[in-house]
């Protein structure tokens, strides 16, 4: 069975919460893992630990393999293997970090849902205090950076980053907040709903509503491996934060022209006057001539590129391609889990 992340969420069903006639509450955790091999037996012997705090509750591992390219698929088989309540969900290729939790989302039943990078830089123990805070009545809890031991550059751009998009976006994204949260079936559900291409899943969560709390936490260094958002990919994650969720560089465009118009027709008055009133002296303006044409030139492709992205966004979007394929699913329960397509 090929599984494709097209399907269309009808909210109130989601994927089945029915998992025990006990009435045992289920807590999944969709956790995305690209290239982790070195580190993620020891990330699941510590979410398993910290989970067995919790007896009353059962619990589901959804690990989304991104189309790794170390071994990360063959320990994350032993792992389903050797835990009953650990899935495997292996995508066809790397489809991305956003597109990783998309795909593990569509497939976890539980209760609550918890979504947690697979490096340990997200500490384990800390979605337990998640399910406390949903426990107290919070529909969304998400795990916001107290402080955080990454490179001078990271905390950098990563401040930068945040700062600039509550500026931009017409809504409101809790600042120095990553994926790391905790979503109800209602949330969840919702989220489900919304599924566009570009997503920015920590935007889409913020603009959700719910009743949402922040618990914080101290982020922990990467144990092994290296971070998978190299500056080029960052920036992407940036852009596609902001055209997600605002129009505001487009108004700038308008704003931008407007001002250059302006700047232009002094340009041409004073450029007609100098011809008319002192000629002997036109050929001067050779230099205000290029600067003229320079910037011209300059602000109409910063307009261009602007309008370029949100028009590359309508033409993904009118694709309708899948988000994400499933190419096999091991350690599940459910019909045709194992089976490649
Ligand atoms: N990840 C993924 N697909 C990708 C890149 C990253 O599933 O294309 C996973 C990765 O395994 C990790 C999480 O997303 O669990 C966050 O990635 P990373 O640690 O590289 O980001 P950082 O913490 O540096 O922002
Ligand atoms: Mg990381």
């Amino acid at each position: 069975t090929t599984v494709t992340g097209n399907f269309v969420v009808q909210p109130g069903l989601g994927a089945e919460a029915v998992h025990d006639p006990a009435g045992r509450r289920l807590v999944s955790y969709v956790l995305p893992v690209y290239n982790e091999a070195d580190g993620i037996e020891k990330f699941h012997e510590r979410l398993f630990a910290a989970s067995r705090s919790r007896p009353d509750l059962d619990f589901e591992f959804i690990y989304v393999n991104d189309g790794s390219r170390d071994g990360s698929l063959e320990v994350l088989e032993s792992i389903a293997r050797s835990c009953p309540e650990a899935t495997v969900l292996d995508l066809s290729r790397n489809f991305g970090h956003q597109m990783a939790i998309t795909a593990g989302l569509d497939h976890a039943r539980g209760d609550a849902i918890v979504v947690m990078d697979t490096d340990l830089q997200d500490p384990p123990e800390v979605s337990l205090q998640l399910i406390v805070a949903w426990e107290a009545g919070a529909q969304i809890a998400y795990a916001q950076r107290r402080t955080r031991k990454d490179t001078a550059m990271k905390r950098f751009t990563a401040h930068a980053y945040y700062r600039l998009l509550h500026r931009f976006a017409d809504i409101e994204i809790p600042v120095d907040t990553g994926d790391f949260r905790l979503m109800d079936r209602a949330a969840a559900d919702v989220l489900r709903a919304h599924r566009e291409r570009n997503r920015f899943v920590r935007g889409l969560v913020a603009s959700l509503g719910f009743h949402q709390v922040a618990v914080p936490f101290d982020r922990d260094d990467r144990t092994t491996g290296e971070t998978n958002y190299p500056l080029p990919k960052m920036l992407r994650l940036a852009a596609d934060g902001v055209t997600s969720f605002s129009t505001t560089p487009l108004k700038w465009i308008t704003r931008l022209g407007i001002i250059t118009t302006v700047l232009s027709l002094l340009g041409i008055v004073y450029a007609l006057a100098l011809r008319l009133f002192l000629p002997e002296i036109s050929v001067p303006g050779w230099t205000l001539l290029m600067i003229m044409v320079l910037f011209l030139g300059g602000v109409q492709m910063l307009s261009l590129g602007v309008i370029g992205a949100y028009v590359g966004r309508i033409y993904t979007e009118v694709q309708a391609r899948p988000l994400y394929i499933v190419q096999k699913v091991v350690g599940s329960d459910d019909s045709g889990a194992g089976t490649p397509g």
